[in-house]
């Protein structure tokens, strides 16, 4: 990829960080300070991201000591990855929310129990054991991906930061990562918003075990709060800024009610375990990309723990797999 970097009003400056995903880039912010810059999520670490930087510092003069301080809308991987990469060459203090951090250390710490607690949440939902251990080995390749990891320091959603001369508020955005924070700038109107909302992809939404069991809920309420503040301009994790955040909201909403209403539709037939589901949906070729699969079924089953939630649906245990059907609708006549 070429033209890492573009301006932003305020001498911002966008970088788009390689990914060795469909998703291409991640967006990184360089935010002009006092002294040097904060950077906003640095990206996934590889040799390609590596060589991003480099080529994005030289060209505009800027070396390691300049890197004030890092800060994170997320924990997930392809932000948080190289944080404790320009660390250790900054110096720079690294901030995040404590929940995000607790996140990071449990997926990728020393004792981590993650693919454990992953794998025996996704067989008992009717993933096939071959598939769940190219889902487990794409995990481990993450913790190279995320190392060495930072010593962080905690921000939370509530409180307010400076960040290039202004004052921002920091906003909790659960659903898509838990501790994730959105800041907003009331004189101009700006949001980063991190993942929580971007244009053209719809954010995953995943079950993750030992976090909340609805995050598809916390997610839609999220959004249904962020719809309240003024945004001129948002600065998404992925994409382009854009306007008409309201919008995309409304759309991002629109999209799961669907999604939500054609589950609850397929399981009117015959019960289907949350596997089957995610295969219909999805479809199948997913199963030669253990990393897309891996998201595909635990937004399956975010989707399917919200419907269950809502009654919608309900769970059946058939031969050691969990299976899902609609509820019967439940007509209720009352006779004189
Ligand atoms: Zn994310
Ligand atoms: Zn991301």
């Amino acid at each position: 990829m070429s033209g890492f970097i573009a301006e932003l009003p305020e001498g911002w400056l966008q970088v788009k960080v390689p990914l060795p995903f469909s998703l291409k880039w991640v967006n990184s912010y360089m935010v002009p300070e006092e002294r040097g810059y904060t950077i906003i999520d640095p990206g996934l670490r590889t040799e390609e991201a590596v060589g991003a930087w480099s080529k994005v510092m030289q060209d505009r003069g800027i070396a390691w000591l300049d890197i004030s301080r890092i800060v994170l809308t997320h924990q997930h991987p392809d932000h948080y990855g190289l944080a404790g990469y320009m660390q250790e060459r900054s110096g720079a203090p690294v901030y995040m929310s404590s929940r995000a951090h607790a996140y990071a250390r449990r997926l990728w710490g020393e004792d981590s129990d993650y693919p454990e607690a992953l794998e025996s949440l996704f067989l008992q939902h009717g993933m096939p054991e071959g598939l769940m251990d190219d889902i487990v080995r794409n995990l481990a390749e993450f913790v190279s991906r995320v190392s060495p990891q930072p010593v962080v320091q905690y921000i939370e959603a509530g409180e307010k930061l400076q960040l290039g001369g202004r004052q921002w508020q920091l906003i909790d955005a659960p659903g898509h990562a838990f501790g994730g924070l959105c800041f907003y700038q009331p004189e101009l109107g700006w949001m980063l918003c991190g993942d929580q909302v971007l244009p053209h992809i719809t954010p995953n939404v995943s079950v993750v075990p030992g976090e909340e069991r609805d995050p598809l809920g916390c997610f839609l309420h999220s959004l249904e709060e962020l719809k309240a503040w003024e945004v001129t301009l948002a600065l998404p994790g992925h994409r382009e800024p854009f306007t008409g955040f309201r919008e995309r909201i409304e759309q991002l909403q629109g999209h799961h009610d669907r999604r939500l209403a054609a589950m609850e539709e397929l399981l009117k037939g015959a019960p289907m375990s949350a596997f089957a589901v995610c295969e219909t949906s999805f479809g199948s070729h997913l199963r030669r990309n253990p990393h897309n699969l891996r998201f595909a079924m635990a937004e399956t089953l975010a989707h399917l723990f919200h419907l269950e939630g809502m009654g919608r649906v309900d769970a059946v245990r058939k031969d050691g797999t969990l299976e899902y059907e609609a509820s019967p609708t439940g007509i209720v006549s009352f006779e004189a």
